[in-house]
C-alpha cells in the first residue's frame, strides 16, 4: 500500500456497489461471527452448536465475559427487531451440570432408554 501522502481520495469518484446501510449491517455480521467462531475460543463449550432455540429454531453459540460463559442464541442480536429472538442467553455451567445430570441419569438407569424409544415410536406411529 502506498504511504499516506502518496494515496487519492476517489470517493464521491466511483459509484458504491453497496450502500454504506448494508456495508455496515454486513461489518456487524462478521463481528459477531468472529465473536462465535469455534477457532477463536479461549475457553470450552461442550453444548455450542448442540442446542436448539425453542423460539427460532437457531442453533446457540457461545460467548463469555471476564468471568462467566454463556450459551446465545444467535437470532438474539444482530436481526431486525420483528425477527429478533425472544429468549435469553443461559449460563454455560448451569447447562452442563442440567444436561450432565440428565446424561447420568440415563446412563444409570435403562430403563429411562427404553422409556424414550417408547416415546419416540409411539410419537411416529401418532404424526405418520
Ligand atoms: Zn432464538
Amino acid at each position: 500500500m502506498r504511504p499516506t501522502e502518496e494515496r487519492y481520495d476517489v470517493s464521491g469518484l466511483i459509484p458504491s456497489i453497496i450502500t454504506p446501510e448494508l456495508f455496515d449491517a454486513a461489518q456487524a455480521i462478521r463481528k459477531r461471527n468472529a465473536a462465535l467462531s469455534q477457532r477463536n475460543r479461549k475457553r470450552d463449550y461442550l453444548l455450542s452448536e448442540h442446542i436448539f432455540c425453542a423460539w427460532c429454531r437457531r442453533r446457540y453459540g457461545a460467548t463469555a465475559t471476564r468471568n462467566w460463559r454463556y450459551y446465545v442464541c444467535p437470532g438474539a442480536k444482530g436481526t431486525a427487531p420483528a425477527e429478533r429472538c425472544r429468549n435469553q442467553q443461559l449460563g454455560a455451567d448451569q447447562v452442563e451440570a442440567d444436561v450432565w445430570a440428565r446424561a447420568e441419569a440415563v446412563l444409570l438407569d435403562p430403563k429411562v432408554i427404553m422409556q424414550a424409544v417408547r416415546d419416540q415410536q409411539t410419537d411416529r406411529h401418532t404424526t405418520d
